[in-house]
């Protein structure tokens, strides 16, 4: 038996190679357990990458979406629709931000986020002052622009030429800021409170209070990419509420669409007003189905869910940090970076052998566990990961 599927072949010869897949055919699931084409069981520590934050097949979310799908599934923006005026109202009412845009992924969540600072500044200063500064290690998206305003120079080859108008900073480093600042005209400053991609680093609390200050002072737009944060996902509704910073912008994707595509971008008070009809625009943006599947979602993540998030999390980190083979864990709630003495490929394949499903970033192992994991699920994952990690054999 080589265990590879009809499905694995179909998708090697007419699905463009974009993506190194895991030899594993899924085909069912229920909360964080997820079964393969061989009936082999998972417990889930990724969440198809922060997506599925109830799990899989969420019976709320499922009923939401269905009964949806029975009335409209998509009307296009000409028209109003509920799902996506209520889902609107519910983001701006949890967060204080004053207007929605939505499209379906985070990358498009970003391209609005860096359309509406610079139509902002061009709007108040003219033409030129178009500079976003982004941070070393970050991830924004796949697009040109995205590619562009991602500071991996890793993303900056082949497909040229990029978007220009992007500046890097090193995380952390507030002089370059201040640096960067003086010697370009910048509207923006864009950042993940907590690089996902870039190896789970969580910046320095001095550092985003810079940021605030520095935006502040010189009206620059602070932008916080929460399409991975976002969400409940690091036991906070938004990953800048630990801050307590007020961002200009903020935008999320992943874990808000319960698993449909939907991408958001959150205006706070000066943008309220800046985009006008024709400026901007999405067909499928606000689609009514992955509209009240995302309601559905949105309205569950209440205090006690995130104080359950918090709770899983100093259980994981409590587990790991110090464990054999662990040489350090970042993160933040259910967001977490484990650096290993073994290479982080190894454990990934040898913790899915053993029926458990992790991510890598970097170097690091990444959890992203369902944030309704069942205690005796993410005791077992973390157990099992913990003897792959020590590289000791299983019992
Ligand atoms: C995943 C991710 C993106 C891109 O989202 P897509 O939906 O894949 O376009 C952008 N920013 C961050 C921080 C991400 O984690």
């Amino acid at each position: 038996m080589s265990g590879i599927t009809d499905t694995m072949e179909k998708d090697g010869k007419y699905i463009a190679h974009t993506y190194g897949r895991f030899r594993t055919e899924l085909v069912s699931g229920k909360g964080a357990l997820l079964k393969d084409s061989r009936g082999k069981e998972y417990i889930d520590l990724g969440s198809g990458i922060a997506v599925n934050i109830f799990g899989m097949c969420d019976e709320k979310w499922q009923e939401a979406v269905t009964a949806q799908i029975g009335r409209l599934q998509h009307t296009s923006n000409l028209y109003y629709t509920k799902p996506c005026a209520d889902l609107a109202e519910l983001l701006c009412l949890k967060t204080g931000m004053k207007k929605v845009f939505f499209g379906n992924s985070g990358a498009e969540a970003n391209e609005c986020a860096i359309k509406a600072a610079r139509l902002y500044s061009y709007e108040k200063y003219g033409e030129g002052r178009h500079t976003v500064i982004t941070l070393r290690n970050s991830f924004h998206g796949r697009t040109i622009t995205t590619l562009s305003a991602t500071g991996q120079d890793s993303f900056h080859t082949k497909f040229g030429p990029f978007t220009e108008g992007f500046v890097y900073c090193e995380p952390d480093n507030t002089e370059e800021l201040e640096r960067l600042v003086r010697e370009n005209q910048c509207c923006a400053v864009m950042f993940e409170i907590i690089q996902g991609e870039g190896g789970i680093h969580v910046l320095d609390k001095d550092f985003v209070k810079a940021i605030e200050r520095i935006a502040n002072e010189k009206d620059i737009l602070m932008i916080t990419d929460e399409v991975q944060t976002g969400n409940g996902r690091t036991g906070k509704l938004y990953s800048y509420m630990h801050y307590g910073i007020k961002p200009d912008i903020v935008t999320t994707a992943k874990g808000i669409g319960g698993g449909l595509p939907i991408g958001v971008t959150m205006l706070g008070d000066k943008l309220e007003d800046v985009f006008t009809p024709g400026s901007h625009g999405s067909t499928f943006g606000g689609n009514p189905a992955a509209c009240a599947g995302a309601y559905s979602i949105l309205s569950r993540i209440d205090d006690r869910l995130l104080s359950e998030v918090r709770e899983k999390s100093e259980y994981i980190f409590r587990e790991l940090e110090g464990s054999k083979g662990v040489v350090s864990v970042s993160g933040m709630g259910l967001m977490i970076g484990i650096k290993t003495d073994r290479p982080a490929p190894d454990i990934i394949k040898e913790a899915m052998e053993r029926g458990v499903l992790v991510l890598s970033a970097k170097d690091r192992v990444r959890l992203l566990p369902p944030l309704t994991i069942k205690n005796e699920e993410l005791a077992k994952a973390v157990q099992i990961l913990k003897e792959v990690i020590a590289n000791e054999a299983s019992a």
